[in-house]
């Protein structure tokens, strides 16, 4: 079966992000996120490009770092959400994950596992997100018992902002100075900058950072492209013209005839849709690109057509012309801004399948 819709992965594009997230880190070591199936672009083939690039993996769980190490990836392997029940556990142990226990439970698990087997394992504190990490008054009793675990090698540290893709937010500082003195109090090695901070907060950089967005070549911050940061788009989602119409003046376009020619139009149909992961919510007037040249979405978009009015293409526009989605010239923000939604959103959905 060959689709109209087609995902293009540049794995060059990966490397230079990885480059950039270097110069804006210093000497910190690389956790590498390749968690939803590394942001849509392929968790397997993303990992085996990282895995010798960067100082260690990070997923969300523990059945995405099984597949890894069933592929024959050796990385050091991060497990964000860490272990559900004893099997995960065990099978953190077995082969050599490093969980983050962010439930007072899990510490308890770990503390009384028996095995041939150790692993290091991060303590995750909730400096004011609110969502997995364990209570800062909690955090140095938590930490010892991890230290006293027989299978525990390192122990280490970690938080995560929840606002850190907003400068203003008063929070940024309020959880940086809670994690600081978290981190004095216990002497471990510590993580806490996903890529918002990592671009934008230099004193968030602890001994490992923790970039997933960014080395996928997308700004973090809806107002700021992502060639400001010289980042550059790694997915590049393609289709191409199937029809082309020539409407009248007041013709509607589409389910719902949400929208009208204002003028005579030439309107090409394009072969993607929903169902290939372009987002329904985009709204018209959306960009994208015909032949190299940005065009406005019309009408609503169907699961697997959608609307472009090339009326003003230079060149006329044939079936079988390329259509970008986002990705080359195209910032994915600007699609996920007119969509409602946010960049992560859209390249999870368009790579499921990858
Ligand atoms: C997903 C995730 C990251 C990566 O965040 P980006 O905004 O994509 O850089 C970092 N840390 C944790 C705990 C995460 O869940």
């Amino acid at each position: 079966m060959q689709r109209n819709a087609r995902l293009e992965i540049d794995l060059k594009a990966l490397m230079h992000n990885l480059s950039v997230v270097r110069q804006y880190s210093a000497n910190a070591k690389i956790i590498a996120v390749i968690k939803a199936n590394a942001y849509g672009h392929g968790m397997l083939s993303i990992g085996r490009q990282l895995e010798n690039a960067v100082d260690a993996l990070a997923v969300a769980c523990v059945d995405e770092a099984l597949v890894l190490r069933e592929a024959g990836i050796n990385a050091e392997l991060i497990v964000l959400q860490g272990f559900q029940n004893q099997q995960q556990l065990d099978q953190c142990l077995a082969f050599n994950l490093q969980p983050v226990c962010h439930q007072d439970w899990q510490v308890e698990l770990l503390s009384q596992a028996v095995s041939q087997h150790q692993l290091n394992c991060w303590l995750k504190v909730d400096t004011g997100m609110h969502r997995l990490g364990v209570a800062l008054k909690q955090a140095a009793l938590l930490s010892q018992q991890l230290e006293d675990a027989a299978v525990v090698k390192k122990v280490r540290l970690m938080s995560h902002f929840a606002n850190a893709d907003d400068s203003s937010s008063a929070l940024n500082q309020s959880q940086l100075d809670a994690f600081n003195q978290c981190q004095q109090q216990l002497g471990l090695e510590a993580s806490l900058a996903n890529s918002a901070a990592i671009l934008s907060m230099p004193q968030a950089i602890k001994h490992w950072v923790r970039p997933g967005i960014m080395l996928y070549g997308s700004s973090p911050f809806a107002t700021q492209p992502a060639s400001e940061y010289d980042l550059k788009p790694v997915m590049t989602l393609k289709s191409q013209v199937i029809a082309i119409n020539s409407l009248s003046r007041g013709q509607s376009v589409g389910y719902g005839g949400l929208w009208s020619c204002t003028r005579d139009s030439q309107i090409a149909v394009v072969g993607i849709g929903y169902g290939d992961g372009y987002p329904r919510h985009a709204a018209s007037g959306t960009p994208l690109l015909v032949n190299g040249q940005r065009c406005p979405l019309v009408g609503r978009v169907s699961m697997d057509t959608i609307c472009v009015d090339v009326t003003d293409c230079e060149a006329p526009v044939q079936t079988g012309d390329e259509v970008i989605l986002w990705g080359g010239q195209l910032d994915v923000n600007e699609v996920a801004k007119a969509a409602s939604t946010i960049s992560y959103e859209l390249l999870c959905h368009a790579g499921r399948d990858q």
